[in-house]
């Protein structure tokens, strides 16, 4: 799988799991492959299995709405799910399922190499934080494996619980001062490790940044 568009056309004819069988197109994810967030849905639903197309339903309109509080283009983001194919009645995704569907999303996640991961809901959430209450995590941020992660409740979860519209716009409010703040967090290691090149002119103390810790 060496980039984006293999995996899609793996996923195309991928069967390795029951859930091809209702399939009517795949669902790989989209986005810039440059992208420096990503969001991890919980699979395609009725609309995005006609159109091969994440989040482009109920849901996804409220996704819409989330990301220009956020100050995100959605083009400038990936968005893609746990599962590429459509769990028949929007079921659960079952243990099988998401073990067999992992390397496509493992491999997305390296290739795309994010600066943040946005889960949204529960399946996406326990890939990286195990079983976690989302009521106890959601919209914080923590550091995984190396990755700034940071847990969601699933946008259509508003739409049967309305209470959850504001805690999902007050979520997705943080994401951007996160992003600056993994960025500024970047920049720092970049110019750290600058210093260490010996084929890297020294800087005058007074440029020298101070270290942050945020998080
Ligand atoms: N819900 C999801 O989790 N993913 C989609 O792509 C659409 C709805
Ligand atoms: Fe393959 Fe994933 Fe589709 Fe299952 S859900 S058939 S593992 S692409």
């Amino acid at each position: 799988m060496k980039d984006l568009a293999e995996i899609a056309e793996l996923v195309s004819k991928c069967q390795d799991c029951p859930l091809h069988l209702s399939r009517i197109k795949a669902v790989p994810g989209e986005g810039p492959e440059n992208a420096k967030i990503l969001f991890i849905g919980e699979g395609p639903g009725f609309h995005e299995n006609q159109q091969g197309r994440p989040f482009v339903g109920q849901a996804g309109k409220f996704l819409d709405e989330l990301l220009s509080v956020s100050g995100l283009k959605r083009e400038t983001v990936f968005i893609t799910n746990i599962v590429k194919c459509r769990p028949p009645g929007n079921r659960d995704p079952q243990p099988q399922e998401l073990e067999a569907c992992a390397k496509y999303l493992d491999r997305q996640i390296e290739i795309i190499n994010p600066e943040i991961i946005v889960t949204l809901g529960r399946f996406s959430m326990a890939k990286f934080f195990g079983q976690v209450k989302i009521s106890q995590i959601h919209g914080n941020i923590k550091k995984i494996a190396g990755k700034y992660v940071v847990a969601m409740y699933h946008p259509a979860a508003a739409l049967h619980q309305p209470a959850l519209k504001n805690t999902l716009l007050d979520d997705f409010a943080k994401l951007k001062n996160y992003m600056f703040q993994v960025n500024t967090e970047n920049k720092i290691k970049e110019n750290n490790s600058q210093k260490y090149n010996p084929f890297v002119a020294e800087k005058d103390e007074e440029d020298k940044p101070t270290q942050l810790s945020l998080f």
